[in-house]
């Protein structure tokens, strides 16, 4: 029996997959997940007292949810679990933790990170007024509260979480003023033969937007956005197509295009990255199985924006190399048929890239007095004229220069904007655009509990926020 300790950070789909594996194997890993319950995103727990179905919250993804949830609850017994942890910092083989009581430290013999991915914005002008959120907190929203974002609601942005949102707040009673997508029709019928890797999420992508469609949802693609509109709060989306310029009545907006992964720890773990040509995004380089190397995983979307029927299939077989690292049992049968089930659905992801792509077009599009970096309300007027000073050619320069990306996100709202501007501007492919370093802590930490830390037997004030 191994005395490793290991630690898994994330309790979506690849976390849970991985911890299941783990304990079949007769280890205990430590899992640590900043929610408050396991699921990650897309199958994200209702909190005690609502009582919606799994039906009613993940339609016709229901199976896979109640199939996970109840491994994760019959893992409970059997693994050690903090919920509500951030882990905000690794240092070697430390990760610096964010509880409700304060900082602590672990210390791991192997990691394995499944931290998923987040919300990839571009601003526009007014999408830091109130009642603009991103379409992940827009579903955030719907799925943990049972709330909707407004009273009339305007989709913007684009991939498949756009269809897959709108549809849902219809579904749920709300009024939904229009889906507008960037990415034009003909992308999608172009990428129609690599959908059909995975028929079943190709149709129920296209069962969506037909849905939409016949509900009277004016769906819209191949537009520009070009204003959420408001006076302290929203009040319209204005959007131009080949007929003109055209505003929209609402008076809350979800916008989004695409997921980024969330892999700050993997950068402080000491991963190095490689650049991913088609979603336009440094992601961790590791063997094709999660290996960054022995002693360090990434599985899911941390490791590459993979979807979550990929996630799961890549914490198990991260955690089957880590078992067969350890010198432990680890079956080479199971290990080839995961990979060759990745391989099937990494063809289907490359379909889905290329029917909504990164419209890195839109960069063009952003006016000069667009908040670019909406934490320290950089405009993107006063970063060009950083640019025209001191011509910084990196975003870490930029960073410093005029503190674009310096705020509480720590650049991962304005970071891949950011890269794709500067590539614009210094006329150079965006692989040659060095991205922001990630910086401990990753996520906001309140000062007193890091100065509780720095003295000990210093008590937290009583309203300390979490
Ligand atoms: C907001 C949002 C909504 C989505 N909705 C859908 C959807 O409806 N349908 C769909 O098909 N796909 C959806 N996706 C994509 C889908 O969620 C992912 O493909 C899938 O969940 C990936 O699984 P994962 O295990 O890699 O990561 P996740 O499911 O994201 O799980 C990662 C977990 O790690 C935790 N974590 C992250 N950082 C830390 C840290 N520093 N310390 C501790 N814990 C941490 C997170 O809280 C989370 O619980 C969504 C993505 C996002 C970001």
């Amino acid at each position: 029996m191994s005395t490793q300790k290991i630690v898994i950070v994330g309790a979506g789909p690849a976390g849970t997959r991985a911890a299941q594996c783990l304990v079949r194997h007769g280890l205990t890993p430590l899992v640590i997940s900043e929610a408050p319950d396991n699921g990650g995103q897309i199958y994200r727990r209702q909190p005690p007292g609502f009582t919606r179905s799994p039906q009613k919250l993940y339609g016709a993804e229901a199976h896979k949810a109640v199939s996970l949830h109840s491994t994760f609850d019959r893992l409970r017994s059997q693994i050690a679990y903090l919920p509500q942890t951030t882990v905000v910092n690794i240092v070697d083989r430390t990760l610096f933790l964010d509880t409700l009581e304060g900082v602590e430290e672990v210390t791991f013999d192997s990691l394995l990170l499944a931290t998923g991915a987040m919300d990839r914005v571009i601003p526009m002008q007014g999408w830091t007024l109130p009642g603009v959120f991103t379409l992940g907190g827009a579903q955030v929203a719907l799925k943990y509260q049972a709330c909707a974002i407004g009273e009339r609601v305007v989709f913007v942005g684009t991939g498949p979480l756009l269809y897959l949102v709108a549809y849902q707040y219809v579904k749920a009673g709300a009024q939904v003023a229009g889906v507008y997508d960037c990415v034009p029709f003909g992308r999608k019928v172009a990428a129609l033969p690599s959908l059909l890797w995975s028929p079943r999420t190709a149709f129920l992508g296209m069962y969506y937007m037909a849905r939409l469609k016949t509900l009277g949802v004016p769906v819209r693609q191949g537009i520009t956005p070009v204003e959420i509109a408001g006076d302290g709060h929203v009040r319209a989306f204005k959007f131009r197509d080949d007929f003109g310029e055209h505003v929209v009545d609402c008076d809350a907006v979800g916008m989004g295009y695409g997921l980024k992964p969330e892999s700050q720890l993997a950068e402080l773990a000491g991963c190095s990255f490689r650049f991913d040509e088609i979603q336009r995004l440094w992601v961790v380089s590791h063997d094709g199985s999660g290996r960054v190397r022995p002693g360090l995983y990434v599985a899911g979307d941390c490791g590459a924006i993979g979807g979550a029927d990929v996630a799961e299939l890549q914490g198990e077989l991260a955690a089957l190399e880590l078992l067969a690292d350890l010198g432990m049992q680890a079956s080479a049968a199971r290990r080839r048929k995961l990979q060759g089930s990745l391989r099937r659905l990494a063809r289907f992801r490359r379909g889905l890239e290329n029917a909504f792509p990164f419209p890195q077009w839109l960069v063009h599009t952003v006016p000069k007095e667009t908040i670019v970096c909406r934490c320290e309300a950089v405009k993107l007027g006063d970063m060009d004229d950083m640019l025209a000073l001191l011509g910084p050619d990196d975003t870490n320069r930029l960073k410093a220069f005029c503190r674009t990306g310096m705020g509480r996100c720590q650049g991962r709202v304005c970071g891949s904007f950011l890269m794709e501007y500067l590539a614009v501007r210094s006329n150079k492919p965006i692989e040659a655009i060095r991205p922001l370093r990630a910086q401990a802590p990753i996520k906001p930490l309140a000062y007193a509990k890091a100065a509780a830390r720095a003295e000990p037997g210093h008590a937290l004030p009583a309203e300390t926020p979490q």
